[in-house]
């Protein structure tokens, strides 16, 4: 049974609309990711679920608990914002202690729970120090441990990583993760960043514009997105989509001069259906040179243009006709600038998308996805 269930939500501020019939769950200790551009709404449904907000309609289940009208003091959520809101007169202790001392909690228990606390996120060395003396990672930990200590039924964090420089950020998202693994807790975390969102979450939800767009594992969204704008927001460098006009035959053709066209799998063809013009997408890490015949798929030419070096990797940046692609590879060997490379993209690992709904179009089912390896990490 979820644990946080939310049915239909909608909220608007005056005329304006900004959460669309939203659906979905967390799942007992689940780890669920909502991420987005900024002002699509993420921060809104979290306030929703700590009651900080009130939806315009419809309802917040707590397991088998209907709380759309419980106010947030007696909902029982730990939450960690981004501004971590830690009081800088206080010690760590004072503010560890701050809610349960609000609550009239035995001081013997305060203290208990304070030192399983500190134990369990390694800040025991903290405990007498004001924040302002504290690093930017052990004030995240602090925060992180006010909401623990009062045993939440579930946690909710905004952006709780994005104040923090790339590598303090990069390990924080490790240990919170580790936390969780731990505790079991069901967890809401929202992100603008997609690499938090595929690298945390057991299921992660896509959110544009006030709506969920996509909804499932990372793998699943990232394997098979189910419009452009997933495709192109999951995965860095994003992915490469060109605009191609579809033949009379098993044909598409490239816009601009490209006479011959590219021969396409009779079952793409007959997805692709009466359409005129459609997306074609693959990811620049499922490029690989043509070796022939070895590879049945997408067979192009490109024109290499710059070379990034990224240590382990290299990301080619070039064109495919006048489409600007970029694809990554191990091997620097013979790339330099204006030459032309012999590329294959397999048939599987290329996506088609309506031109005009930006929607994915050739079925699930055909598509290989890798299976779930065990559950989290
Ligand atoms: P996100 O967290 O994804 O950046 P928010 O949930 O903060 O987005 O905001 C979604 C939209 O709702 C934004 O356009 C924002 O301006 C608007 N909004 C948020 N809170 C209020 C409010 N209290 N009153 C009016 N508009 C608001
Ligand atoms: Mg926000």
């Amino acid at each position: 049974m979820p644990s946080v269930k939310l049915k239909a939500i909608n909220k608007s501020f005056g005329q304006r609309q900004v959460l669309q019939h939203i659906d979905m769950d967390v799942g007992d200790g689940e780890f669920v990711v909502v991420v987005g551009p900024s002002g699509c709404g993420k921060s809104t449904l979290l306030r929703i679920v700590a009651g900080l907000e009130s939806p315009t309609s419809g309802e917040l289940w707590f397991d088998d608990r209907l709380v759309t009208q419980v106010p947030a003091h007696a909902r029982n959520i730990g939450m960690v914002f981004q501004n971590y809101a830690l009081y800088p007169h206080m010690t760590v202790f004072d503010n560890l202690a701050f809610g349960m001392a609000a609550r009239k909690t035995a001081p013997s228990e305060i203290k208990h729970r304070i030192d399983e606390v500190a134990q369990l996120l390694e800040i025991e060395p903290l405990l007498h120090i004001r924040p302002g003396a504290l690093s930017g990672g052990q004030r995240q930990r602090v925060a992180v441990g006010r909401a623990l200590v009062r045993s939440p039924f579930a946690f909710l964090m905004d952006e709780p990583l994005s104040n923090l420089d790339a590598l303090l950020r990069e390990r924080m998202r490790v240990e919170l993760r580790r936390l969780h693994d731990r505790m079991r807790i069901p967890t809401l975390y929202v992100t603008h960043d997609q690499t938090e969102a595929m690298t945390m979450a057991d299921r992660m939800v896509v959110m544009r514009n006030g709506r969920i767009l996509q909804l499932g594992r990372p793998e699943e969204l990232y394997h098979r997105p189910s419009t452009v704008f997933v495709a192109q927001f999951l995965g860095s460098p994003p992915m490469n989509l060109v605009s191609v006009k579809v033949l009379p035959d098993k044909r598409v053709a490239l816009a601009g001069k490209d006479p011959q066209g590219i021969p396409i799998p009779a079952r793409i063809r007959e997805q692709i259906g009466g359409r005129n013009v459609v997306w074609l997408g693959f990811r620049p890490e499922r490029v690989v040179p043509q070796t022939h015949g070895a590879v049945e798929g997408l067979d192009f030419t490109a024109t290499v243009h710059t070379v990034e070096t990224l240590g382990a990797r290299y990301h080619v940046h070039g064109t495919w006709g006048e489409s600007p692609i970029t694809w990554v590879t191990t091997e620097r060997e013979g790339l330099t600038g204006s030459i032309k490379m012999k590329l294959t993209v397999p048939w599987d690992r290329v996506h088609w998308f309506d031109a005009a709904t930006e929607e994915r179009m050739v079925s699930p089912d055909r598509e290989s996805i890798p299976v779930q390896v065990g559950g989290t990490l």
